[in-house]
């Protein structure tokens, strides 16, 4: 079986299944297998009743107590049964599950493994799994393999299709020199694909999942020197000097820039004017304000006759900033003439955009990786700025530098990293910092709560909503896919509609929503006719709304906390206190702790390093990670150890052999050959 066999080949699986599994980005063979586990699932020795915790999924060994009772309410049957062990008893709830009240005979012994949570004081578990001893037994301190689901896969379906997939897989064979295998103690990419998906015990897991991260690191690490070396001091082909218009630009603007802002700026006023092609990053944490200083870069290039392009990691992100220029532009009198170029624009638009563009009838393009396209030419392009770079791969970005004759690069990102990790992972640009916030801003005020303080978190939604201000709502995400993300957020919507004051307006968005809605829902809250927005976390980069005072987040527990950190982001933009809640549905005391992190602090850098002291490798699965720079699983925070490893491997291999010449390096050099076909699948979102 080669690598572009089509999932259909599998056994059991015909076109309506491939739809599914399609819904998941999986359409070969290969991509099944690189759909890694969400994480694990460990059976764990069953507990005393006495001993278990709301919001923990826990197994207790235990009795039934009396006759199962059997309900039917409109189309649902309700089958309650009481249990008890030696130190106390617990209620269980099975939905649609009739049958179960011949099953569970009273004084029946079963393993009933579930989540607990409350109802009043008393402790319950809905639909729980049952087990005989011996059965459980079989599976304890396993890992089961749980996978992003969708609607029509349950997670069994998915670990029989990557079972047989693994056996009939031709994996490809080592391409490492077996230098590099032994230096940094790496097992096989065949081995490390099956142990990944079902690992034996933690230890081996650990293995296939160093493998798998050292090389996603490795490959990027060896794209970027390649671009290194073809960028490395450039001659500067646009020298741009200062006009008024950015002079006269920063006197109307109705803040003064910050210290940091107003460095940066100097520094690529510098950048632009002299004798090399200007390659730069801007750090800044969220809400630094570095919008402003690309959009004065921008200007002083459209000033001195080339266009500029921006490029946004999504396209209500895209939309937004295109509607700023746009606002700037007419009130400030500025010389742009923007445009917008994103993919859900109909072929037409596309067309007459692109003829604008290669006319050079407009000197702005924002949009989304639609910028890069092939057949979008350039007349005269002389900067190129990315915003949250992180979210790129680096590929796209070069792809988008490829477009013009060597433009200067400034690409922005909010990702604290630090100094020897950004030398690594931005090995080709200077790096600036802007290291505060606007001074009119006040702290954010943080609190974390579990689901019982809701009904207050509302009271206080609505009171700020009457006083003008407005709210996010980030929503729960789907655990095992009964419910799709949109039909959740419409869901959750709702109800909040029916507990808020009829007057309050309350809204959704989520990412499977058409972009024209998107965007509409967007400028709707941005202009303040939506008061309170229900989204997942498509609203997670970039977006500014200065009024929106409130960001709550439920199931805040499943987020990583650089993430929290970016949801966080969106309010405390403005003038006004702004508040942050997270929800917690975990009353565990790591949760707790790990949350309370926030708490202590609104510095991003601070965040991530104390989030990864508490994170152990071992628990790398459990919370989604912060996606820095879109890699698949690696995590540069928690991964920095491989990342360097990654980087050491890198270097030798290249002084050694830059031109990937000797024979040992050859199937190296054929990989990376393939794969650059697929321009490094870095993906983005
Ligand atoms: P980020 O760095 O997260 O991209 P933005 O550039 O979106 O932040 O800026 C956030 C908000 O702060 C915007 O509304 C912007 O107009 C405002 N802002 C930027 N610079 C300043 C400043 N020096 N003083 C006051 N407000 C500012
Ligand atoms: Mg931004």
């Amino acid at each position: 079986m080669i690598h572009n066999t089509p999932i259909t080949d599998l056994k059991g699986i015909g076109d309506k299944t491939a739809g599914y599994f399609n819904k998941l980005n999986i359409t070969y063979v290969k991509d099944l297998l690189y759909h890694f586990p969400r994480d694990y699932e460990t059976f764990e020795e069953p507990i005393n009743i006495k001993d278990t915790v709301p919001g923990e999924i826990c197994a207790v060994y235990a009795s039934v107590t009396g006759i199962p009772n059997l309900k039917k309410v409109r189309n649902l049957t309700i089958l309650n049964v009481l249990i008890k062990d030696s130190t106390g008893g617990m209620q269980l709830t099975f939905f649609n599950m009739p049958y179960l009240k011949k099953v569970l005979k009273p004084g029946g012994y079963y393993v009933f493994r579930g989540m607990i949570q409350t109802r009043g004081v008393a402790k319950i578990m809905e639909q729980p799994k049952l087990y005989s001893m011996e059965d459980y037994r079989k599976q304890t301190n396993m890992l089961q393999p749980r996978y992003s689901l969708t609607k029509g896969l349950s997670n069994q379906s998915i670990q029989k299709a990557v079972k047989q997939a693994l056996t009939f897989y031709t994996f490809e064979q080592e391409y490492y020199p077996s230098t590099i295998i032994d230096e940094y103690n790496l097992i096989s990419g065949k081995e490390a694909l099956c142990s990944i998906h079902f690992p034996i015990d933690k230890e081996e897991l650990l293995k296939a999942r160093k493998r798998i991260v050292f090389d996603e690191f490795f490959s990027f690490l060896l794209m970027l020197r390649k671009n290194k070396e073809l960028s490395a001091k450039l001659e500067n082909k646009f020298q741009m000097f200062e006009t008024a218009d950015t002079v006269r630009f920063l006197e109307q603007l109705p803040f003064n820039l910050t210290k940091g802002q107003k460095h940066v700026w100097q520094e690529i006023r510098n950048d632009l004017a002299s004798s090399y092609c200007m390659n730069r990053l801007i750090q800044g944490d969220v809400g630094s304000g570095k919008t402003i200083v690309a959009l004065l870069a921008l200007l002083m290039c459209v000033a001195n006759g080339h266009q500029g392009a921006m490029m946004a990691p999504t396209e209500v992100l895209a939309k937004q900033h295109f509607e700023s220029v746009k606002t700037y532009t007419k009130q400030y009198g500025l010389a742009f003439k923007p445009i917008l170029l994103v993919g859900s624009m109909s072929a037409k638009e596309k067309k007459e955009a692109y003829d604008m563009i290669a006319l050079g009838e407009v000197n702005l393009v924002i949009g989304t990786h639609a910028l890069i396209q092939d057949k979008v030419n350039y007349k005269d392009l002389g900067l190129v700025v990315t915003d949250e770079q992180h979210r790129f791969g680096v590929m796209q970005r070069e792809n988008l530098v490829k477009k013009g004759s060597n433009p200067h690069v400034l690409v922005m990102s909010a990702t604290p990293i630090p100094r020897t990790l950004a030398i690594i992972l931005y090995g080709d640009l200077n790096i600036s910092v802007i290291d505060e916030l606007p001074a009119d801003r006040l702290p954010i005020k943080n609190c974390v709560v579990n689901t019982s303080f809701r009904p207050k978190a509302y009271e206080f939604i609505a009171k700020e909503v009457a006083q003008g201000r407005q709210a996010y709502v980030i929503c729960p995400m789907v655990e095992d896919g009964e419910l799709e993300d949109a039909e959740n957020v419409i869901e959750y919507a709702g109800k909040l509609q029916a507990v808020l004051p009829e007057q309050i307006r309350v809204s959704y968005l989520h990412g499977k929503m058409r972009p024209a809605d998107k965007n509409r829902i967007m400028e709707d809250f941005s202009a303040g006719n939506i008061d309170v927005l229900v989204s997942t976390t498509v609203i997670e980069v970039g977006i500014n709304v200065p009024n929106a005072t409130v960001m709550m987040v439920e199931n805040a527990e499943r987020f990583g906390l650089a993430q929290l950190h970016q949801l966080r982001g969106r309010v405390g933009r403005g003038e006004h206190q702004s508040y942050c809640i997270f929800v917690s549905t975990n009353e565990k005391k790591e949760t707790m702790e790990r949350l309370d992190i926030l708490n202590k602090s609104n510095d991003g850098f601070f965040i991530a390093s104390e989030d990864l002291k508490l994170r152990g490798p071992g628990e790398l699965f459990g919370v989604r990670q912060s996606g820095e720079l879109a890699f698949e699983i690696g995590d540069i925070y928690a991964d920095a150890d491989i990342l360097k490893a990654a980087n050491d491997a890198v270097d030798d291999l290249l002084e050694r052999d830059r031109q990937l010449l000797l024979p040992e390096n050859q199937p190296l050099k054929r990989h990376f050959m393939e794969m650059d076909r697929n321009a490094i699948d870095f993906r983005t979102i």
